[in-house]
């Protein structure tokens, strides 16, 4: 989508040191990181949000879900001790970004209720 920052990302219109990247998936940190690990993953194809992902989006987002996030949780050494996934939608949901995209979160305890 034309002005979508994270579909430029995807592109390689905008460099971002990728920590990922599949047919299907980039992943990179976040710019202004929450915790000592914030990773974005983020599907290559523009998906609006979680909300208006198709049934032939399932595939993608297991694959996300699924692989991805745990690979990337015990290459980035937050696997054992834990982390969390955040997938923010819609506007009380606090997502800024529309191009749906996972938090991965860690590196520090996380509270509870979030913000
Ligand atoms: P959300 O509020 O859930 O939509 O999350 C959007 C996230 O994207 C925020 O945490 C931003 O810090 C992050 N972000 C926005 N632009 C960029 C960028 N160019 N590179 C990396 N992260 C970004």
């Amino acid at each position: 989508m034309a002005d979508c920052i994270f579909c430029k990302i995807a592109q390689k219109e905008i460099t971002s040191a990728l920590l990922y990247e599949d047919n299907g998936v980039v992943a990179f940190k976040d710019l202004e990181p929450q915790a000592p690990v914030h990773v974005l993953i983020i599907p290559k194809k523009h998906i609006a949000s979680l909300l208006v992902a198709c049934p032939e989006d399932r595939a993608l987002i297991a694959h996300i879900t699924c692989e991805v996030i745990p690979k990337l949780a015990r290459e980035l050494g937050v696997a054992e001790k834990g982390f969390r996934v955040v997938v923010n939608t819609g506007e009380e949901g606090g997502q800024s970004v529309k191009h749906l995209h996972f938090h991965l979160l860690g590196g520090r305890s996380m509270q509870w209720p979030p913000g």
